[in-house]
């Protein structure tokens, strides 16, 4: 049975801590609009830096925990450390991932087991944490963060073992999607196009970013805010009849 969606709300960002990350404008960008925050991040303490800094912009609540995702012992041990400090966590977006920019002939096991490991072993362990929580109070929204190199085949920085890992990401969030429905819990993808970060090898050069967005039907790579304004709608209490959904935000890369 689906319970109201409550005013003191919070939201937990895996990945949130890098400085010019996807994550990190989020939290801003949520804090803004009224959610309370909880970061997961490999850097425990760039993670406690940042939602001081979101806290005091904003006026909300806010904390940050140290755990590698890969580790489901770290990860649930941070969820549990986050809820046991912050209001109802009624969402998680699963924004931590690694990039692999390896040609498939040369990945090793270790190379493969390395981006599996975090960027879908990872989301499931936090989500299946946190979804316990959102079943049990009736109300809730998982978002993944999967990526149009999954839709189209590679042609990004990231190779096979990262599109590979992101195509899971979605069918996780559909099969979910259909199993916590009945709780009143959503679960939706968003997939972007390039976006203007350090995850691809450093900062983008603007011939870089010319060259990416060649490829679009916009005459620009993304920004952090264009993934963080989806991502705000999938959790916002409006979107509680969108589900199983992966929502493009990729300057029309990936027509579909
Ligand atoms: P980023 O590298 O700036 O941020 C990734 C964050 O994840 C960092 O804060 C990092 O510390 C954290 N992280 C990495 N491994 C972790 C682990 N094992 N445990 C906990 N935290 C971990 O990258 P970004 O560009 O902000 O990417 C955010 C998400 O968006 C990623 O999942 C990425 O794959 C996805 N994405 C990015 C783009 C893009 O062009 N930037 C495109 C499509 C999808």
């Amino acid at each position: 049975m689906a319970s109201a969606f409550p005013a003191e709300r919070t939201v937990i960002l895996t990945g949130a801590a890098s400085p010019r990350g996807i994550g990190r404008a989020a939290a801003h960008y949520l804090a803004e609009v009224g959610w309370n925050i909880g970061i997961i991040d490999l850097d425990g303490d760039a993670a406690a830096r940042t939602a001081a800094e979101v806290a005091e912009q904003h006026g909300v609540q806010a904390a940050g925990a140290g755990a590698n995702i890969a580790d489901r012992e770290q990860a649930v041990a941070a969820v549990d450390a986050l809820e046991a400090q912050l209001p109802q966590v009624v969402a998680l977006v699963n924004f931590a991932g690694i990039a692999s920019p390896t040609p498939y002939l040369e990945v090793t096991p270790e190379e493969w087991d390395r981006v599996q490991s975090v960027n879908l072993d990872g989301v499931h362990w936090v989500t299946q944490r946190v979804l316990r929580t959102l079943v049990d109070n009736g109300v809730g929204r998982v978002v993944g963060i999967s990526s149009v190199s999954a839709q189209r085949g590679g042609g990004t920085f990231s190779k096979t073992p990262y599109s590979a890992s992101k195509a899971g990401v979605i069918g996780l969030m559909r099969s979910i999607a259909r199993e916590v429905g009945p709780f009143g819990v959503t679960a939706n993808c968003v997939s972007p196009g390039p976006i203007d970060t350090d995850i691809m090898g450093g900062t983008l050069t603007e011939e870089r970013k010319t060259k990416m967005a060649a490829d679009g039907v916009l005459p620009r790579i993304g920004t952090p805010r264009d993934i963080a304004a989806a991502v705000a709608y999938l959790i916002s209490e409006d979107a509680g009849f969108v589900t199983g959904q992966t929502l493009n935000v990729d300057g029309g890369l990936y027509m579909h």
